[in-house]
């Protein structure tokens, strides 16, 4: 397709398009604007959810804006609605719309090339699908067999990011520590592709699921421990589209469990401050508060803080929704922001559970020049030096 939507297409035709994608829902939308009001965005920049449904509404979506690659997924709006309008999904279908006819604004150039290295290789990271095990190289992760007690997917920020490998192997050992009978797919592993999807690309996330689903089975896999917890939400809440339903298990809960059973015991100490930021997909998407606060309240001489925007309110990172792999000048990162409410709570850790937003966090952390001041970590990492 070439200049804009509407005047490429008809009104109806664009309509009928959002709806077959899956954004018939913005009939809904009274346009109050509340969604607006609590979108994050609005804290570093305009831009208006309600405009774009709006826009879909009257069959008239800007395609090429790169507002519609701003939207993060984070559900804060969602929440706040009250007409119960899914603006994800809407989001979503518009950016498949966009998929479809290869209209990709400057910020999110980088998107084809993820969905080519998905493809080509399982990762969005370019990496080579061979190496995807090298993280563990030493530790005697076994690979995964019919009855062991848990699949561990690693995913691929843990599998290949040099950060983010320190969260897999930090995993790796509190697993082995608590007894816990457990195995990796290795170079079997796939993306779960949760983020591509959000990203508007169907046809690559339908790929990646299916070669996993298949391995799953092929491999008599039961139970799914997962790292991050966009991992958790699409092999929770999406794969079973494929008619197919493995139990789902994310990290922080399932260490306030062994915890809770006894099967691991933190003997150390952590003498320090934490703010522990909820991420969107294991807060607001799927309810998980208490669980990793249980965690770090277990652990002896840590001081756990709360920042302004703290559970249902939290702040988006900005990673979601293919956020991760968009351009996003410094002055517009939510990150930023959140790092600095993680200082003015007087935290010297800021703590979360997922590899985007640890990755987000990093990068803020150095932008603002707090590398001597807070330290990002996720909740394994702390757990496991609490262990030592
Ligand atoms: S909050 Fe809901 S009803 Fe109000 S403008 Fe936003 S989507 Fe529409
Ligand atoms: S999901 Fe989050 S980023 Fe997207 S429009 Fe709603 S509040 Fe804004």
């Amino acid at each position: 397709m070439t200049g804009t939507v509407e005047t490429a297409l008809p009104s109806r035709e664009v309509i009928a398009e959002v709806q077959a994608a899956g954004g018939g829902v913005f009939r809904l939308c009274y346009q109050c604007g509340k969604c607006d009001v609590v979108c994050p965005w609005n804290h570093v920049r305009t831009f208006s959810m309600r405009r774009i449904i709006r826009e879909a509404g009257l069959g008239m979506p800007e395609i090429e804006s790169e507002d519609l690659w701003l939207c993060t997924t984070c559900g804060t709006c969602t929440e706040a609605c009250p007409r119960g309008v899914k603006q994800i999904e809407l989001g979503v279908a518009l950016r498949r719309i966009a998929t479809e006819y290869g209209v990709f604004p400057a910020a999110v150039r980088a998107v084809p090339g993820v969905a080519s290295s998905l493809r080509a290789d399982g990762n969005p990271l370019s990496e080579d699908r061979g190496k995807r095990a090298d993280w563990a190289a030493g530790l005697g992760v076994r690979p995964f067999t019919e009855g062991m007690e848990v699949l561990y997917f690693v995913g691929c920020y843990p599998s290949y990011d040099p950060r983010l490998k320190k969260v897999a192997v930090a995993t790796a050992r509190i697993l082995e520590q608590a007894g816990v009978d457990f195995g990796i797919l290795g170079t079997r592993e796939n993306c779960c592709g949760e983020s591509i999807r959000k990203a508007g690309n169907e046809e690559v996330y339908r790929t990646l699921a299916r070669e996993n689903i298949k391995t799953f089975i092929d491999h008599g896999v039961r139970r799914i421990l997962v790292s991050s917890p966009h991992c958790y939400e699409t092999f929770k809440k999406e794969y079973p589209e494929f008619m197919v339903h493995f139990e789902v298990v994310h990290i922080a809960p399932y260490l306030n469990t062994l915890l809770e059973e006894g099967r691991l015991r933190i003997a150390g100490t952590y003498g320090k401050k934490v703010a522990y930021h909820d991420p969107c997909y294991l807060g607001r998407h799927n309810g998980i508060y208490d669980e990793p606060r249980a965690v770090l309240g277990r652990i002896a001489g840590l001081e756990l803080v709360e920042m302004v925007d703290c559970r249902e309110h939290s702040l988006c990172c900005g990673g979601g929704g293919g956020g991760i792999w968009k351009d996003t000048p410094m002055s517009e990162r939510l990150s930023n922001l959140r790092v600095k409410q993680a200082r003015e709570a007087g935290a010297a850790v800021l703590a979360t559970s997922c590899p985007y937003c640890i990755t987000n966090f990093e990068e803020s952390r150095l932008t603002l020049d707090y590398a001597d001041v807070l330290e990002i970590k996720d909740i394994v990492e702390i757990v496991h030096e609490a262990l030592l």
